[in-house]
């Protein structure tokens, strides 16, 4: 048993971030396994998304199916099963997405194989496997010590690990195979139906004002309407500011908004917990505004500003207006 194997994941034609943020966990892990990273990816046209595992996987296998266009889980299934009882690796990541949430337990119960999900850290010694996960919504940290296993499968948090790299793990062309699979009878993929964007992409911007609890209410959105016109920005929120209605849900960053990577983040009145943290910190250059010097956004922030937000706000908008 050695080596990791990552799952990778596309959608709509593109092979999606969090499968780079899973070769960049693998390679960190790979010297303490002793083996090297390969990374599988099943796909109508695999050959079209796999420059961008080339350089950051040792090895590739290439899967192709013209039902792969989209996640098939009963045509992953068996290839992977396969691909596992050849190689045995010592890991396997994947996403902790839909499609990995979906595909993950099913390949451990198939496969009879330890399981951990949602990881936002993972380290390996003795042997065996321990990971962190974010508990009480972000609050605190377990530290999971799994026991020795030949092979575990790990889910890892959107935003949690860094891509690597392109040439960070040179990859061999011996260890490079496109495999096209028989035709067999499976669940067919009918369409794919993307979240509706009500009126803005935030996923488009290059600068967000991003907004928080801390704003207080809907009164005092449009003060950062402004600053966020004077700059040119699109305005965004953290969850409790969707909820309550004070910005469309289309609006909202984190793990059940938007995956946002503008150059400039603004963070006014966020507190910065985990979840909306994976929807941003990846951003260019994050700024926070915060009246309590221990948010856990500063941890993430290029720069801070412990104040309170409304002396901040109309200060800023002045200066750019400018
Ligand atoms: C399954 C799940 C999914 C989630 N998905 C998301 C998600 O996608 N996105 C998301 O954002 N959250 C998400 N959350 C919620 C998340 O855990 C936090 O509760 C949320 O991000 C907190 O939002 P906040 O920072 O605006 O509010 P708070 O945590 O209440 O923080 C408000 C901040 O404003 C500061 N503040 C208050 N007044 C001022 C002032 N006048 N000036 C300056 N600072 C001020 C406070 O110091 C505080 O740090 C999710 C939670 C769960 C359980």
């Amino acid at each position: 048993m050695s080596g990791v194997l990552v799952i990778a994941e596309h959608r709509q034609g593109a092979l999606r971030e969090a499968t780079l943020e899973c070769l960049g966990a693998a390679l960190s892990l790979a010297p303490s396994l002793g083996g090297q990273v390969t990374a599988a990816l099943l796909a109508d046209d695999p050959q079209s998304l796999a420059g961008e595992l080339q350089g950051r996987a040792h090895g590739l296998k290439l899967y192709a199916h013209p039902e792969l266009a989209a996640y098939n889980p009963e045509l992953y299934l068996p290839v992977l099963a396969d691909i596992i009882a050849a190689s045995q690796p010592s890991l396997i990541l994947m996403p902790h997405s839909s499609q990995g949430m979906d595909l993950a337990p099913a390949l451990a119960g198939r496969l009879g194989l330890p399981l951990v999900t949602d990881c936002a850290g993972l380290s390996w010694s003795d042997g065996a496997l321990s990971v962190q996960r974010n508990v009480y919504g972000g609050k605190a940290v377990l530290d999971l010590a799994l026991k020795p296993a030949a092979t575990v499968v790990a889910t890892l948090q959107a935003g949690a690990f860094q891509a690597p790299p392109a040439g960070a793990a040179p990859t061999a062309s011996d260890r490079t195979a496109l495999t096209e699979l028989a035709p067999r009878h499976a669940r067919r993929f009918l369409e794919y139906l993307a979240g509706v964007v009500e009126d803005v992409d935030i996923a488009e911007a290059d600068i967000l004002v991003s907004v928080g609890r801390g704003i207080g209410g809907p009164d005092n959105v449009p003060q950062a309407q402004a600053l966020a016109e004077a700059l040119g920005a699109t305005l965004s929120c953290s969850r409790p500011v969707a909820d309550a209605g004070w910005l469309p849900k289309s609006r909202q960053v984190g793990t059940s908004g938007k995956t946002v990577r503008p150059k400039i983040y603004l963070a006014l009145g966020i507190s910065g917990a985990f979840q909306h943290q994976a929807g941003m910190n990846n951003s260019g250059t994050i700024i926070a505004v915060n009246s309590d010097p221990r948010a856990p956004i500063f941890q993430v922030a290029h720069y801070g500003i412990v104040a309170d937000m409304f002396e901040v706000l109309p200060k800023l908008t002045e200066l750019f207006k400018g």
